[in-house]
């Protein structure tokens, strides 16, 4: 992260671990009693799994949450020994591997509960089990019907040494509509499957249902243990919620690059492939040396924001695969604009440049897909 850095890459995502320890912290104390799991799948929404990881942790959370059984494991081989629950994985996968690294795993039916505890016996320890109810989100869980069968699968595997019954959960649909009467539903089906495994005689040390916008807005969904991702990042679950400015978080990544080029053209240049913008007078463009490929969404041509020259402007025609055209007409700095201008395609918001969250607006996308599809291609730094 020398100085040098420029010189070798084309753009690079600048993290902010203070930002996201101090989310962290925010969520904590909103949470509490509750204790908060830090969502960092995919990558930690693109931010990089373990650094996230151990900012959140020294932010205050206690627990990690992945999808997939590979990010698990990529946690406990960067060397992290927090509770890790993994919830998303098929049968076929190596799941033995999780159990023997000690990963918290989740189950939605009988068979799956089998499944693990098969892996169990190959990895010599008992898994830590986490049974998914199916209340109204329509995706993972065990239905109503399902569910007295998936806690009578888990009660045995508990009697016969497999299984250590750890969690019981359900995810949300609707959080991001503060107030909307799915969330009550949901919350009464995940009392009633609370009830059905204690009649069946299952207690689980830890109930969990919140996503951020629940955790940000309904004191009533958190039982023991919270779930929040985006808000770790400092975006906003959804314009219900609030902009992340109102909700005190503070947006982690940036995205920068520098420009490749400036030049002049005459009036009547089409710019970029299908020629969906064209210069009305003699016109300065500018090229930013990102593109899809480096995860700068397609939807973005002729709407992307972008402050550059001393001024904002926006994407013109068609985002490429590598890089995309700005119009410098009009801006304050056009006239002193350059090759190798810093610009920063979003941000903090600080001095006015632009947010994920305001790319995702522009792109009628949501802030999660512009951070998470940020691809491999662009190197990731920690401040
Ligand atoms: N819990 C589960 C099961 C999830 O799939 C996710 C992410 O979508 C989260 C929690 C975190 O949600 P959010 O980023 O909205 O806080």
């Amino acid at each position: 992260s020398g100085g040098r850095w420029h010189e070798h890459w084309t753009g690079q995502v600048v993290v902010d671990l203070d930002a996201i320890a101090a989310n962290a912290a925010l969520l904590v104390e909103r949470a509490a009693p509750a204790a908060v799991m830090a969502v960092v799948k995919a990558d930690a929404y693109g931010h990089g799994l373990v650094p996230v990881a151990r900012a959140a942790l020294a932010g205050g959370a206690t627990w990690l949450g992945v999808a997939q059984l590979a990010e698990a494991l990529a946690l406990r081989a960067g060397g992290v020994d927090a509770p890790v629950l993994c919830w998303l994985w098929a049968p076929g996968q190596d799941v033995a591997a999780a159990v023997a690294a000690g990963v918290d795993l989740s189950a939605s039916s009988a068979d799956a509960v089998e499944v693990l505890a098969d892996a169990a016996r190959a990895a010599g320890r008992p898994v830590r089990l986490h049974l998914e109810a199916e209340t109204g989100m329509g995706r993972g869980g065990a239905t109503a019907a399902g569910w007295p069968d998936a806690v009578r699968a888990a009660l045995r595997a508990r009697a016969d040494g497999t299984a250590e019954l750890v969690g019981a959960w359900s995810h949300l649909a609707r959080a991001d509509e503060p107030g909307h009467p799915s969330l009550a539903r949901q919350r009464e089906a995940f009392e009633r499957a609370l009830e059905v495994a204690e009649d069946l005689g299952a207690t689980f040390a830890v109930r969990h249902l919140a996503n951020s916008a629940a955790v940000l807005t309904d004191p009533g969904l958190r039982y023991d243990l919270v779930r929040p991702g985006i808000a770790l990042y400092g975006l906003s679950p959804g314009d219900g919620v609030g902009s992340s400015e109102q909700l005190g978080l503070r947006p982690a990544m940036s995205v920068r690059t520098r420009l490749a080029l400036v030049k002049d053209v005459e009036a009547g240049q089409g710019v970029s492939y299908g020629h969906t913008y064209t210069t009305d007078r003699p016109t300065r463009l500018a090229l930013v040396p990102l593109g899809y490929a480096d995860g700068v969404p397609r939807a973005a041509s002729g709407v992307g924001p972008v402050v550059v020259a001393g001024g904002r402007t926006t994407v013109a025609g068609r985002v490429c695969m590598d890089q995309f055209v700005v119009d410098l007409s009009g801006l304050p700095g056009a006239e002193r604009a350059a090759a190798g201008d810093l610009v920063e395609l979003f941000g903090d918001g600080a001095l006015g440049a632009p947010t994920a969250d305001d790319w995702a607006r522009a792109c009628g996308t949501i802030g999660y897909e512009v951070v998470a599809r940020v691809s491999a291609r662009l190197p990731r730094r920690y401040t």
